[in-house]
């Protein structure tokens, strides 16, 4: 179903929230593209931030300095999500550069957690993340699409999967892209990531009243599409 079947008024917004390693990066893109939308990885935003602090020398956990970079970042306009020219796929462009090869390893997963618990982190991200989904038609994934940055989504999803999968799923990943660890490694940096996130007082990981559970424990990722799309079709039309 393409954006046009949405025309008679705007386009729903998509929110995907859940922990670490669900599966919403690849559902999130995969769902976009099958519905002609817009895909928004605000993980990659708070990654980005965690990138340009450590490129400026600060260390995540100092919030003064790293909420300045957030904040100069975005006034500055430094920070900007665009489509690659090979398709749907977003890449995410610090300083002119493209930054996405840097920001998936496990050193920035680690950072992104740190730098957003930090409020004023997060406050300056607001904004920027509003606007990429403020028209419509979009996929929004992360940890409060659905209770903070659009708690009026037209639909919201609250993807997870056992701790076990998701690291599996998280180890394959890392290993396909040629970082060195191990499951254990990654088990136990993902488990930390959720308790940070969940714990954190500011906007933590849960799900927003109105959400729909998709559990992707044992499934393909088609099986989950199609779910979402179900839901997607009853909800927004
Ligand atoms: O989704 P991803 O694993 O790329 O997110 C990296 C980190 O960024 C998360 O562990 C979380 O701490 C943070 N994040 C967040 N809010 C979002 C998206 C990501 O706090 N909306």
């Amino acid at each position: 179903m393409k954006q046009s079947a949405y025309n008679a008024r705007r386009a729903p917004r998509v929110a995907i929230d859940g922990p670490a390693g669900a599966g919403k990066s690849t559902v999130a893109k995969r769902l976009a593209e099958r519905l002609g939308f817009l895909h928004v990885d605000t993980g990659a935003i708070y990654r980005t931030v965690a990138l340009a602090a450590h490129r400026a020398g600060y260390a995540w956990d100092d919030e003064p300095n790293v909420a300045r970079v957030a904040e100069a970042l975005v006034a500055e306009r430094r920070i900007a999500m665009e489509k690659a020219e090979n398709g749907s796929a977003m890449r995410i462009v610090l300083d002119g550069q493209d930054v996405s090869p840097f920001i998936r390893t496990p050193e920035m997963s680690a950072g992104a957690s740190r730098v957003s618990a930090i409020a004023a982190v997060r406050k300056a991200l607001l904004a920027l993340q509003r606007q990429a989904g403020e028209s419509g038609g979009c996929v929004l994934e992360g940890r409060d699409i659905g209770t903070v940055v659009f708690p009026d989504a037209e639909v919201k999803l609250f993807l997870t999967a056992t701790v076990a999968e998701r690291a599996k799923r998280r180890f394959d990943e890392l290993v396909g892209k040629g970082v060195h660890t191990t499951l254990d490694a990654t088990l136990t940096d993902l488990v930390a990531r959720d308790k940070a996130d969940t714990e954190r007082p500011v906007a933590p990981l849960k799900q927003a009243e109105d959400a729909i559970l998709v559990d992707s424990t044992d499934r393909d990722v088609d099986a989950v599409i199609e779910e979402m799309v179900r839901v997607v079709n009853a909800r927004a039309r």
